[in-house]
């Protein structure tokens, strides 16, 4: 695998999000790869071209001959200690397509991710954690955007950890409600994206009336390509 050119990397990251991304392939009108959350929730590519609809046979099979690394490679062993059976350290290994999906799932040792809801402490993968929300913290309504934002109310009177899905993340929203006087309540309301595997970036809103029983919540997606004419197009 020596022989294989470094740039292979970059053949297959999304030229959006600039994730690894693996066949079936969308590309922009300029060719350039996307992977598929960019083509489902982004506009266009970041270089302000919109995605072709068909995916790229040429590329896909292109791709699925050859072999490639795991994206985690750099990361550290969130390992213990003892081997487990059937686990080998991917820092230096090679995969095809299929090998790597199932190496994401199943075998890589260096994308391990701790559930982050208060009591819960539970140990999965990057890329399956959100299988675990749903399985275990669920079930999460998907709450679906209108263009490139989001609202919703949350019960601004009592303390409460909330997880939604938003566009590709699962949020966990935690308010904690604050007396100030007799019968006003001001809440604090923070936000985390806890789906370790969305590169998008969000910015998020709250709004509460005093003496109201809600918060209102706007969570918007920021576009990765922006220009003065965007709007206009
Ligand atoms: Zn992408
Ligand atoms: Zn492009
Ligand atoms: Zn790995
Ligand atoms: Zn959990």
């Amino acid at each position: 695998m020596d022989a294989l050119c470094p740039e292979i990397e970059r053949l297959v990251a999304c030229y959006t999000c600039g994730g690894q991304s693996l066949p079936p392939y969308q590309l922009c009108v300029e060719a350039h790869v996307a992977c598929p959350a960019c083509t489902k929730y982004q506009s266009r590519c970041a270089c302000g071209c919109r995605f072709l609809k068909r995916s790229n046979t040429t590329l896909d099979w292109l791709v699925s001959a050859m072999k490639l690394r795991c994206k985690y490679r750099a990361n550290g062993m969130m390992d213990s200690g003892s081997p487990v059976p059937g686990q080998v350290d991917c820092a230096n290994e090679w995969y095809t397509v299929e090998e790597l999906r199932d190496h994401y799932r199943t075998g890589c040792m260096r994308n391990l991710f701790t559930c982050p809801m208060k009591n819960c402490g539970y140990v999965a993968r990057v890329d399956t954690i959100t299988n675990h929300y749903d399985t275990d913290h669920g079930p999460l309504p998907r709450i679906s955007p209108d263009l490139n934002c989001a609202t919703f109310q949350l019960p601004a009177k009592r303390q409460a950890e909330t997880i939604k899905k938003i566009f590709n993340g699962y949020f966990m929203f935690s308010v904690k409600p604050q007396r100030r006087w007799h019968k006003d309540i001001n809440s604090l309301l923070s936000m985390q994206n806890i789906n370790p595997s969305d590169r998008f970036h969000y910015t998020y809103t709250a709004t509460q009336e005093s003496h109201q029983k809600m918060l209102t919540v706007t969570v918007s997606l920021v576009e990765t390509y922006s220009s003065p004419t965007y709007n206009i197009l």
